[in-house]
């Protein structure tokens, strides 16, 4: 048996349910019972490791078989781009990642992402060759406060394997960063400046208050913050700014270095404010409840969803209009 989620059980044919945007990866889960305690997971010792519960998402179980047949059956009426296996920290658990690597590879002609809690270089070559084509080392916090707080650790190590793998296999890591864990806007682009600069793919996700963690009381970022950081990562992304351009207030951003009329050109397609990471990866209601506020769009955004989307981005920037840039600008 091996744990689909909700979505991707879905767009397999493995179960009927009615979504508005089907995944364009699929996403399995293995493992079950987490040994870290990361205070946002549902997964966690402290969060009773509930089983088939991820982030938001549901993961009912399946027989491999007919998760093989439901990959094959996707890959060639072109629905899927990528696997991707997201696997819990089991201790010594990385030869039961790997063989299922393999296993997939066999089945299908996708690319695959592992996101792991990769501990080596060792074990990051040992998933390289069983057949991920990028592998994702989860930083999670873009702060060394906020995850000695509630990962447990050092950022810093976290950072430096992550570093190492990006020198060894370039282009080919992703990281997972959560926005709202009470960093600042600061930390954040200090960290997605040095990421981009490595190569390293982030894929951004709004903090999800989840029943049954620490921090089920905590409330999810704020949207304008959210879509700063996610222009600010396209922006860094194509090279349209860099970290020497931003001002902050109190760590908050407050200006990108960019006029307005600028920004909305560049950030007029939308595209800054998709789902965000390894190529294909769109995330369906990972971190949205149907109806709610559309962190990041699994699709092409439609024109009012943009012009709704530039408009937090500039209101939050110059929140009186060009004079407020001017002021900014002059301080
Ligand atoms: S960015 Fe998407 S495909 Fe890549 S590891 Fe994360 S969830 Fe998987």
């Amino acid at each position: 048996m091996i744990r689909l989620s909700l979505g991707t059980a879905a767009q397999l044919g493995l179960l009927k349910m009615r979504m508005e945007s089907l995944p364009t990866t699929a996403y399995l889960l293995h493992g079950e019972g987490c040994q870290m305690n990361c205070a946002f997971c549902l997964q966690a010792r402290d969060a009773g490791r509930q089983p088939g519960r991820l982030g938001r998402i549901t993961w009912p179980s399946f027989p491999q078989e007919e998760v093989a047949a439901g990959l094959q059956q996707a890959a060639r009426k072109g629905l899927l781009q990528r696997i991707c296996l997201q696997a819990v920290y089991e201790p010594g658990g990385s030869k039961a990642v790997a063989e299922l690597l393999r296993r997939l590879k066999d089945v299908v002609q996708l690319p695959l992402s592992l996101s792991a809690p990769v501990h080596s270089i060792a074990e990051a070559a040992l998933y390289f060759e069983a057949g991920a084509e990028r592998l994702s080392i989860a930083l999670d916090a873009a702060a060394g406060e906020i995850y000695a707080l509630y990962k447990g650790g050092l950022l810093q190590k976290r950072l430096r394997l992550l570093s190492d793998c990006a020198r060894l296999w370039p282009g080919r890591m992703s990281t997972h960063l959560i926005c709202g864990l009470g960093e600042t806007e600061a930390q954040v682009a200090l960290l997605l400046e040095r990421l981009v600069k490595e190569k390293i793919t982030v894929a951004l996700f709004a903090f999800t208050p989840l029943k049954g963690t620490p921090l089920e009381q905590r409330l999810p970022p704020e949207p304008a913050s959210y879509r700063r950081l996610q222009a600010l990562y396209y922006l860094l992304r194509h090279g349209h700014l860099s970290a020497k351009d931003l001002r902050f207030d109190k760590g908050r951003l407050i200006s990108f270095g960019l006029d307005e009329s600028k920004l909305r050109h560049l950030l007029g397609g939308g595209e800054a404010f998709q789902t965000c990471g390894c190529p294909g990866c769109n995330r369906p209601y990972f971190n949205e409840r149907p109806g709610g506020f559309i962190y990041n769009y699994p699709r092409p955004l439609n024109q009012s969803e943009i012009a709704a989307a530039l408009t937090l981005v500039q209101r939050s920037l110059f929140p009186w209009g060009e004079k407020s840039r001017e002021f900014f600008y002059e301080r």
